[in-house]
């Protein structure tokens, strides 16, 4: 027994050095080794590593990770701002049917000039961008590329909340195809959104709305093949026809600091496709893999819909292929499509059949691409499932912030009898909480605010992308451009 008590006695005195040792750790460096032979460092660090001796990859020819990248792995929304010379592209929306992990097609583009432009605008993309800690009033330029609902169904929802989200300043423009005749056109979409909005409009209007309600539409004649839809600082918007079963489809091409986007929208493989996307950097197409049979059983859609829907209006895979092999992009990506094992495979040995080039999927949402002029790196972004809103953001150029006086109250949109049966506050407040209630807009005109008397907290929220702006376009003039 004593010599258990003792054994035990040891046992714990020795657990507890460990402890002491292991809670010290820190506080002794690890001992200095002898140092191994240059020999050995240069077998161990460069065994198998390219160093110039020899090309690693099939597709790595100036794709590579760019230094400020905080991961090369994963893109962390809010934790990389925009280079002066760079632009970002991120696939907020990837898949014509829509599905958590994959909303209605979106593509949002920032330049390092600050300024930003989004394709497409299909439904449910918007949680996407308000993940990826877009702001919705810092969009106010949306190309859509036409008017099947997955390519602009969250525009309302954008228009609105965008607006109620501090949009009071700059308006939101809507570029897109006109139709065979007036009626088929983006302007006429615009006025049935409008239409269709109005008691949402009205209702809104107790709120502060500036600018915000009057949307522009910039509407092109979808026959102008090569016409310039949008031109200002540097930044050029070129569209031309696409046969997608309906006269009024267009694709789009991007130009800004000797770098290409583009973007082409639903289709037929076309000949314009490769006359006006021609040695783009970025080529973004849509792709539909050769998988009538097995994919009507796996989504549910009858093989003959599926064959004729594809045959009528979009680009197989392997014609994605061609196509990218006459481009001959820097880097060739494919969206509008189903983001699954079964198909993905395939769809990589169709497009292989004629591009050997990189290549990468602009699915599922959330994958970014970083491009400058000499590098481009593709990555999956991680998109929180319950972000919040970032705050709005402002040009505080003029050293103000003005919130517009609100066009309406409730007084003149609601009869009385329904506020007046509203419970009294004193009921259900507990004794002794009363808050301050913001019944009526506390002010009656233009609320301006100079920057330097603006608290702290939102002088730095709302200003993070102006700032960044400002900071971008010092370099980028100093740089002379
Ligand atoms: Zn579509
Ligand atoms: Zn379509």
């Amino acid at each position: 027994m004593a010599s258990f008590i003792e054994k035990t006695g040891k046992l714990i005195t020795a657990g507890c050095a460990a402890f002491l040792l292991a809670n010290t750790a820190f506080a002794e460096p690890p001992p200095i080794q002898k140092v191994s032979s240059k020999e050995d460092i240069h077998a161990a660090l460069s065994g198998g590593v390219p160093g110039d001796r020899w090309k690693e990859g099939l597709l790595f020819e100036g794709v590579k990770p760019m230094p400020w990248l905080k991961s090369a792995a994963n893109w962390f929304p809010g934790t990389e701002d925009v280079q002066p010379e760079e632009m970002r592209v991120t696939f907020m929306g990837t898949s014509p049917s829509i599905r958590p992990g994959q909303m209605n097609t979106s593509i949002y583009v920032e330049l390092g000039n600050g300024d930003n432009f989004v394709f497409d605008m299909g439904e449910g993309a918007v949680a996407n961008y308000v993940a990826a800690r877009v702001a919705l009033n810092q969009i106010n330029h949306v190309f859509i590329t036409h008017l099947h609902v997955d390519h602009f169904g969250s525009l309302p929802y954008l228009w609105m909340f965008g607006t109620w989200a501090g949009g009071w300043h700059e308006q939101l423009t809507v570029h897109g195809p006109s139709g065979r005749t007036p009626e088929y056109g983006t302007a006429k979409m615009v006025e049935g959104m409008k239409m269709m909005l109005g008691w949402h409009t009205d209702a809104f209007s107790v709120f502060p709305v500036g600018k915000g309600w009057d949307i522009k539409v910039n509407e092109f004649d979808f026959r102008d093949n090569g016409g310039v839809v949008y031109e200002k600082n540097g930044v050029k918007v070129t569209h031309w026809q696409r046969s997608h079963a309906k006269d009024g489809a267009s694709g789009y091409r991007l130009d800004w600091n000797d770098m290409c986007f583009v973007w082409t929208g639903d289709g037929r493989p076309s000949k314009l496709d490769i006359k006006y996307a021609k040695g783009c950097d970025l080529y973004v197409t849509e792709m539909q893999a050769e998988l009538m049979e097995i994919s009507s059983g796996v989504q549910g859609v009858p093989p003959f819909l599926g064959r004729y829907t594809v045959d009528t209006h979009h680009t197989p895979a392997y014609a994605a292929g061609y196509l990218a092999n006459q481009i001959k992009p820097r880097m060739f990506m494919t969206t509008h499509m189903a983001f699954d094992p079964y198909q993905n495979e395939e769809s990589v040995a169709e497009v292989r059949e004629h591009w050997k080039g990189p290549f990468h999927f602009g699915a599922p949402d959330g994958i970014v691409v970083n491009m400058t002029k000499d590098k481009v790196w593709v990555r999956e972004g991680i998109l929180p499932e319950f972000p919040n809103n970032r705050s709005p953001q402002f040009d505080f150029s003029n050293g103000q912030l003005v919130v517009p006086l609100p066009p309406t109250d409730r007084s003149k949109i609601q009869e009385p009898f329904v506020r007046e049966q509203q419970i009294d506050p004193k009921k259900y407040y507990p004794e002794g909480y009363h808050p301050h209630l913001l019944e009526e807009w506390p002010v009656k005109s233009d609320l301006v605010v100079p920057l330097d008397t603006l608290p702290d907290n939102l002088k730095s929220s709302m200003g993070e992308a102006w700032r960044l702006k400002q900071k971008n376009l010092k370099t980028l003039k100093e740089q002379g451009k």
